[in-house]
């Protein structure tokens, strides 16, 4: 299979790869049974998981919340990176994807530190807020879907503690966002959400040329 993307080309990202790429064989079989489906180019990237379980584990982070579980790769990373009191909030709307998700958190040992809510996330983020949780989490991954990014931002925000970290799936959007000639609702809302959080005073940025682009915003 070409490792090659719009950020490497082959030979350097083959390379990469070899080097940088550590996926425990659990994480590896959640990936093959994932590739069977046609929406696969959902899952995140390898690298990009390793990413985002070292710095839960570098903040030290307990509650996380994560909106677009799809099969479970990320909540598998973020779970496996979790102490044994930590928690993860995992925000879906499908049964059928969620289902393999539960397999490989079961399989990991990881599944009794996800709370899974299928459930439109908007409604789920509101209910935590409504239950008093604003300023509870530590960390939060948004992955689901492109225009109700700012939505899910915002409620994220209120979630999370001064400090706290949002990571920001598909930002970079396989270089779509740079090319003024692609004009569908997905790339346009990336395109608005960039701008938007670039000068959003709010966070500390870092938009992070890895895997389909991830923004890390950290809570001032
Ligand atoms: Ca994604």
């Amino acid at each position: 299979m070409s490792r090659a993307s719009f950020l490497l080309p082959e030979r350097l990202a083959e390379y990469y790869a070899g080097v940088a790429v550590r996926e425990p064989p659990l994480f590896a079989e959640l990936r093959r049974e994932t590739a069977k489906l046609p929406q696969a180019v959902m899952q995140i990237a390898p690298e990009q998981g390793q990413l985002m379980a070292i710095l839960v584990r570098l903040m030290g982070a307990k509650r996380c919340i994560e909106v677009g579980v799809f099969t479970g790769y990320s909540s598998l990373a973020v779970a496996s990176a979790l102490p044994d009191d930590g928690e993860l909030l995992a925000c879906d709307v499908s049964e059928e994807w969620c289902a393999i998700a539960r397999r490989y958190w079961q399989k990991a040992g990881v599944d009794r530190k996800i709370r899974l809510v299928l459930a439109p996330a908007v409604q789920t983020l509101d209910r935590e807020l409504a239950a008093g949780k604003a300023g509870a989490y530590d960390f939060a991954f948004i992955d689901a879907d492109k225009p109700a990014y700012p939505d899910y931002l915002e409620r994220c925000l209120k979630l999370l503690r001064p400090g706290g970290l949002i990571a920001v799936d598909n930002t970079l959007w396989s270089g779509r966002v740079a090319d003024p000639a692609e004009r569908d609702k997905d790339t346009e809302a990336l395109r608005a959400f960039n701008t938007r959080v670039s000068r959003d005073e709010r966070v500390d940025l870092c938009l992070v040329p890895i895997a389909d682009g991830l923004t890390l915003l950290r809570k001032r």
